[in-house]
């Protein structure tokens, strides 16, 4: 069994995660989080917030699932939100283009390709189809958009999608947004939300699933003054995966400090290098492997055409690399395009400490003149008159200017542009904000939280599951168990129970079954500590205390039980030294 088959049976068994709707035999890429799943998700989700928003002082929202087409219209994704489809002939299954290349050749990234390669690649490797083994050679590759569309109420009139990604929702809003941060960056907006895909083919579970959460933080900046705090994490070591390392013959990861990938320019934004550093110790803190672990740079061609530079947090299961965050220098791309698309202003003003006097080349030029001149292209001339005079008032020295539209030179008299400079006195500017953004999958993060955790041992001769997950992560807190449901111990483990819950522990009873089934329940699921009520508890006020990975037991006091499995929980202290 491979570890995501392995991974897929336990979630099931244990409750972790199943695909859905399995009455109607489901629909691929939808799983229900159990019991266990949605105390896990919610955990990772409040580790994450208390992270990339309470630390950083962010703040977060929380918008709709729905938008109209519009915001899709500007943020681009309506264009080209594609992924390359390929349609069997023979038995009408269809497939990720670039993803049978990767899974039939040693080419990585074929989505950095042009579909006609990929189209190429499949009938020089005579790829078969997955589903039928026909051959797919010199079926078409086409480009297939991924948003889930409807109608915003009645009739068609009104089209909207499920939002692709959170981040929209964050960028549409941005000038109420910036009101509530005072007009003042730098500041970071965050969002933990569904997100929708229709991927052409789900699959590995969690892993490329239809519906998933998000979450994702936009850090807006100031391109010209803001600096992130490198000093924080400088010292942190990342595992790189360049770009430059990935196309050598025998490139490979390095391990870098946040400083040194900063100064030797592997990283080349210090945002991006700032968050590499910040997750980096907070991927170990949920109980990601180091070990399986890396960044991955994005290479030219796989980068999106506004980011300036991307680098994938990669985790590896199976052997596989699976991309589990992207962290991308967004630019003003995405704000630049909803001021465009909206015509709302979608900048901060800048105050200046004090007014600054500046000489501002005007021009007016006399339309009476240009119009019977230039005919249609009247405006377009106005307009380029007006650039020059921002970019070079020294043109406007001579008797007449010259400008260009489309590639056509027009010659207009410098008296009929009323060229002019005036002095004017400036309060501030406005300054539109780039945007560094974290982009995190919260299934992605569970798939590998929970395959890197699984753990067999074996404990008196016999075989044990167990998952070594962070304490502060995992579902269940504590097990409690009457050792036998007689002589008061049942009432007596119920009461400790009910004590430990109001402490705000997440606690499991359980009286069924013998002790040592009732321990191998509870390490399948991670539980880090059981509590065991025996003869000795009803008699003694104490109770044994048995710790998950070693199966060591200690017998305590009840009083303070509470208090010493928080201090546990938090690596406030350890089982050997309780
Ligand atoms: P992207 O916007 O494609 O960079 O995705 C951001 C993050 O969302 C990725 O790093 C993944 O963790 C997650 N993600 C993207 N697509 C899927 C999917 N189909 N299923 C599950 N998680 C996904």
């Amino acid at each position: 069994m491979s570890e995501g088959e392995r991974l897929t049976e336990l979630a099931k068994r244990r409750g972790f995660y199943f695909p859905a709707a399995g009455a109607y035999g489901g629909a691929a890429g939808f799983w229900t989080y159990g019991p266990q799943g949605a105390a896990l998700k919610s955990n990772v989700e409040d580790a994450w917030r208390d992270r990339f928003v309470l630390q950083e002082g962010h703040q977060e929202i929380s918008a709709p699932d729905v938008m109209p087409e519009a915001v899709f219209e500007a943020s681009g994704h309506l264009d080209g939100f594609d992924d390359m489809i390929i349609e069997c002939g023979e038995c009408g299954a269809t497939h990720r283009a670039d993803h049978i290349v990767e899974d039939n050749t040693d080419i990585e990234e074929a989505e950095s390709l042009p579909n006609e390669d990929v189209m190429d690649i499949i009938a020089d490797h005579d790829i078969a189809c997955p589903s039928c083994n026909a051959s797919l050679a010199g079926e078409p590759v086409d480009n297939f958009n991924l948003m889930f569309a409807t109608n915003i109420g009645p009739g068609t009139s009104s089209p909207g999608y499920l939002r692709p990604e959170t981040a929209q929702g964050i960028f549409v809003e941005f000038p109420q947004l910036s009101e509530y941060a005072r007009n003042q960056l730098p500041f970071g907006v965050a969002q933990i939300g569904k997100a929708y895909r229709n991927e052409i083919s789900p699959r590995k579970s969690l892993v490329r699933v239809r519906e998933f959460t998000q979450a994702e933080l936009e850090h807006f900046v100031d391109p010209e003054e803001d600096e992130p705090p490198l000093a924080d994490v400088e010292d942190v070591t990342l595992p790189l995966y360049s770009g430059e390392s990935q196309q050598a013959a025998d490139g490979g990861v390095e391990q870098l400090t946040v400083g040194e990938a900063v100064d030797e320019g592997v990283v080349t934004s210090d945002w991006v290098a700032y968050y590499l550093g910040v997750a980096r110790d907070w991927y170990e803190r949920i109980g990601i492997d180091m070990d399986r672990f890396r960044f991955r740079q994005h290479l030219p061609g796989e980068l999106a055409h506004y980011a300036a530079d991307c680098w994938d947090a990669e985790a590896e299961i199976d052997g596989d690399w699976i991309e589990i965050t992207g962290f991308a220098y967004r630019g003003d791309y995405d704000l630049q395009k909803h001021a465009e698309h909206s015509g709302e202003d979608y900048t901060v003003f800048k105050q200046y400490d004090e007014p600054v006097t500046v000489e501002r080349p005007t021009v007016d030029p006399d339309m009476s003149y240009l119009g019977p001149e230039f005919g249609g292209d009247a405006q377009s001339v106005a307009d380029a008159l007006e650039a020059l005079a921002e970019r070079d008032p020294e043109a406007f020295e001579g008797e007449d200017v010259t400008v260009e539209v489309d590639g056509e030179a027009y010659t207009v008299p410098v008296e009929e542009t009323d060229f002019s400079v005036e002095t004017v006195t400036e309060n501030g500017e406005h300054v539109r904000p780039h945007v560094v953004e974290p982009s995190f999958g919260v299934g992605r993060l569970i798939y590998t939280m929970l395959a890197h955790a699984y753990t067999e041992d074996e404990v008196d001769g016999e075989e044990r599951t167990y998952l070594d997950l962070p304490p502060e992560q995992a579902p269940t807190t504590v097990g409690v168990f009457p050792l036998m449901d007689k002589d008061g111990m049942a009432e007596y483990a119920r009461e400790i129970a009910s004590a430990l819950r109001e402490a705000g522990h997440s606690v499991t009873y359980d009286d069924s079954g013998a002790i040592g089934r009732r321990y191998r329940r509870q390490d399948e699921i991670g539980t880090p500590y059981c509590v065991t009520v025996d003869y000795e508890s009803v008699e003694e006020d104490t109770v044994t205390v048995r710790e998950r990975d070693s199966t060591e037991q200690k017998r305590v006091s009840i009083d303070g039980l509470a208090e010493t499995i928080a201090r546990l929980t938090e690596g406030e202290t350890t089982f050997d030294d309780l």
